[in-house]
């Protein structure tokens, strides 16, 4: 529904947004937990001085010509504490050097009380530091006492003198509320934090436009490569780019597309030999058959005897060919019981000798007992009598063919080596493909060229592996079929028992 795009820009606008909640809420918790800013109050209280100095005459030290201290007599004293409780202001009167108090219009402190001082530097704005007199000097800051922190804004009123004193006005220091905390956070934070989130939002979209790019693109070369094979066309390839995932499905991609092609490729060529194949025995029965309703067939037992061979090859084929089918599909039932490879060789070897005595090609069968194997009994025959009869066929009389036995590599082995016309190393590779002939008018009994192809399978459902070599055309070939045994593996292993069940399943 939404592209990639869009869902990595709201993912990144959803992480700004939570970065920014927590933010807020820290700075929120941080201000909360700071005192607040006292300047309000200095500036409140030293209006309110203004008044008092106004009043009382007593900033100024020229007028008097005494210091404070001694100027506090008890009219001066009611005053004050007059204005005090009419303005709802503490006033205190103190020395600042030494710390003490002289007056406090609450009582709280008593004369000669010390007094903590944590005097701040303060500007006042202009309009109320021009009211005061000039020689007034102003003091800020805060002190503690029995009640709590009390914030104060005083005037030195004699300088000259060594007792320095002044007068204090003093409000108690307000309470941190959220509307103060809320108020301070939207003049000061508000604007430079949304600023930070416009230029986080402008940043992940180019992100997100980038990295989108970056996949999307790919992605949808990929898409029409698939649409491509989907269509038919299985040489479509796309260049494996971008991040290393997407890579790795185009790797996957091109990979699947070779395997179709050659899957493909493999299926056209086998309906082209199949119905080739098929036609060739056909045509001969047709043409015979025709002769010897026609009469003109000179030997018509000779044309029936060919009618019959043909009808026969057919048979085979489509044996073989429903056997392939079923061995690829995985369809066969193969046992596994126990089977000892030495004597089912010399059991198949015996009755091809027959067929060996009879071309004039000798058979040496060397195949002592084997350690057993676990397979189908019947099936492992069809190998063995595959390859024998394969060996004598394609040996010339006067030729030799061996059929041995031997335990290697934790299995057992079956070779089968002729002195026959061999087979060229171009075609070693595709010898098992089914149809495949080394040259169809080489034998000297038409093959099916399907042999080979069932053989494997065998094999292969077994679990063991088939090999071929030759030195080339005219000098022999030699196969070699190797099969696990479940023995072998006992002793050689040493670790694992191999049960019948192992065998099934592999
Ligand atoms: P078929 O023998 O029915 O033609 P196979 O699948 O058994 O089919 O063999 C495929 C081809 O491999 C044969 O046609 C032949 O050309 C070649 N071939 C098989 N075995 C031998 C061998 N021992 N010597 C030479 N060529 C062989």
């Amino acid at each position: 529904m939404f592209s990639l795009r869009g869902r990595l820009l709201a993912s990144y606008a959803l992480l700004l947004g939570f970065t920014l909640a927590v933010m807020t809420l820290a700075l929120l918790l941080f201000l909360y937990a700071q005192p607040p800013n006292p300047a309000a109050t200095y500036e409140k209280l030293a209006s309110i001085a203004r008044e008092l100095t106004g009043e009382l005459n007593i900033a100024n030290p020229s007028a008097e010509g005494r210091p404070l201290a001694r100027a506090l007599v008890s009219s001066l004293l009611s005053q004050l504490n007059t204005f005090a409780a009419d303005n709802d202001v503490r006033i205190l009167v103190v020395n600042v050097p030494n710390r003490t108090v002289l007056f406090d219009s609450t009582g709280t402190l008593r004369r000669g009380d010390s007094i903590p001082l944590n005097q701040q530097t303060y500007a006042l704005p202009l309009y109320l530091r021009r009211v005061f007199p000039v020689q007034a000097e102003p003091i800020f800051g805060s002190f503690r006492d029995v009640n709590g922190v009390w914030i104060f804004t005083g005037l030195i009123v004699v300088r000259q003198d060594t007792e320095r004193s002044a007068l204090l006005l003093a409000e108690p220091q307000p309470v941190q509320s959220w509307e103060t905390v809320l108020a301070r956070f939207r003049d000061n934070l508000a604007l430079p934090l949304l600023q930070a989130v416009g230029l986080g939002l402008v940043v992940a979209a180019l992100l997100a436009a980038l990295i989108s790019r970056n996949i999307a693109r790919p992605l949808q070369r990929l898409g029409r490569a698939v649409a491509a094979v989907a269509a038919g066309d299985y040489t479509e390839r796309v260049s494996a780019s971008g991040p290393q995932e997407v890579r790795a499905v185009a790797e996957a991609f091109n990979q699947m597309a070779d395997q179709v092609h050659i899957t493909q490729q493999a299926q056209q060529d086998f309906l082209a030999n199949v119905s080739h194949d098929l036609k060739t025995p056909l045509t001969s029965i047709q043409g015979y058959s025709q002769a010897i309703m026609d009469g003109t067939a000179k030997d018509s037992k000779l044309a029936a005897g060919i009618i019959y061979d043909e009808a026969a090859r057919l048979n085979r084929m489509v044996v073989e060919l429903t056997d392939l089918a079923r061995l690829q599909a995985g369809r066969l039932s193969m046992q596994a019981q126990p089977v000892d490879l030495g004597a089912l060789a010399v059991a198949v070897g015996q009755r091809l000798a027959v067929v060996a005595q009879k071309k004039g090609v000798t058979l040496h069968i060397e195949a002592p007992p084997m350690p057993e194997i676990a397979g189908d009994g019947d099936r492992l025959a069809q190998v063995l009598t595959n390859l024998l009869s394969n060996a004598v066929n394609y040996t010339p009389s006067g030729g030799q063919v061996w059929l041995k036995t031997q335990v290697n590599h934790g299995g057992v082995e079956v070779i089968v080596q002729d002195t026959g016309i061999g087979i060229p190393p171009e075609d070693l590779p595709r010898i098992f493909e089914r149809f495949y002939q080394v040259d169809k008018t080489r034998g000297p009994k038409r093959g099916t060229g399907l042999g080979l192809a069932i053989t494997q399978e065998i094999v292969a459902a077994h679990g063991g592996r088939i090999q071929v070599s030759s030195p080339g055309a005219g000098q022999g070939a030699t196969f070699t079929v190797w099969l696990p045994s479940p023995q072998l593996s006992t002793v050689v292993r040493g670790r694992r028992q191999l049960t019948r069940k192992d065998a099934n399943d592999s």
